[in-house]
């Protein structure tokens, strides 16, 4: 589950909540306890960084996560890190609390050092260049080829023209960001495989706070990718994705997990599907 507190800063949370069931600033702030007690083990939160101030923000994030480890043994899964920009009917000059690039950054590294097994997502909204930056800095998912309009993408499939709730600084498409990933040298993941396979909760948090999630998120990375460049990608894409797999494979430690990937990426390529560990 992923809900955004948009303001940890209650009269500023009141201020931009004017109506509507979301208005409870109590109600909202304990959504994942609720979540927790109902059975759902991931959540992931974050704020809307520009509408108050950020120390205050990234202070209350880092204690909102430390509630929810203590309590339920498994903080944040994620933690979106989403500024506020330009959107239709509103003025910017209305937030005193923007957040210039600067300081974007210095949030991203220290919730980064904070919480270093926590996803971190980051969103189309971010220019080409900041998300390079910030990709360095420690964001680990990212969004590609989003579309930001209610009902959005049953228009672009019928070419119809857009008409965006907000505005997206990176407008590339998800075969050119992926490529561009391979080139700084990442591998795009595909990855779902702890929620399919139950690891889940605090189940996942031991073995993200070890470390030893590391043995399955680059297999997994590996046979996701071959799956994606083989289903969608062109012959250079393919053949890009197909290097990069080659020269990560010797990376998996284990032996028989990397045989047993090898295995499974020859097997995607001749058009297997959804092999997962
Ligand atoms: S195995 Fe897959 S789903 Fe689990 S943490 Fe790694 S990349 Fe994420």
């Amino acid at each position: 589950e992923i809900l955004f507190q948009e303001t940890y800063h209650q009269p500023t949370y009141e201020q931009v909540h004017r109506a509507g069931p979301k208005r409870n600033f109590d109600y909202h702030l304990t959504a994942f306890d609720r979540a927790h007690e109902a059975g759902i083990g991931d959540v992931g939160g974050g704020v809307l960084f520009g509408l108050a101030d950020p120390r205050f923000e990234v202070l209350a994030l880092m204690i909102h996560n430390e509630h929810l480890d203590e309590c339920f043994h498994s903080g944040f899964h994620t933690i979106s890190v989403p500024r506020l920009c330009a959107a239709s009917g509103m003025s910017l000059a209305d937030f005193p609390h923007l957040v210039d690039d600067a300081t974007f950054e210095r949030v991203v590294a220290i919730i980064r050092l904070a919480v270093p097994f926590t996803g971190m997502i980051l969103s189309t909204r971010e220019s080409h260049e900041m998300r390079g930056k910030l990709l360095k800095l420690g964001i680990s998912q990212i969004s590609a080829g989003s579309s930001t309009e209610v009902g959005g993408y049953a228009k672009r499939a019928r070419n119809e023209a857009a008409n965006p709730q907000f505005y997206v600084n990176d407008k590339r498409d998800a075969l050119d960001i992926l490529s561009e990933l391979m080139d700084d040298g990442y591998i795009p993941s595909f990855c779902t495989a702890c929620y399919r396979s139950g690891r889940t909760g605090d189940r996942f948090m031991s073995l993200a706070k070890s470390g030893q999630i590391k043995n399955v998120c680059l297999p997994n990375a590996l046979m996701t990718l071959t799956e994606y460049a083989t289903d969608y990608g062109g012959e250079a894409f393919r053949a890009k994705a197909f290097a990069a797999i080659g020269q990560n494979l010797p990376g998996i430690a284990n032996e028989r997990m990397r045989a047993k990937a090898a295995e499974n990426i020859e097997q995607i390529k001749r058009g297997a599907h959804d092999f997962y560990v």
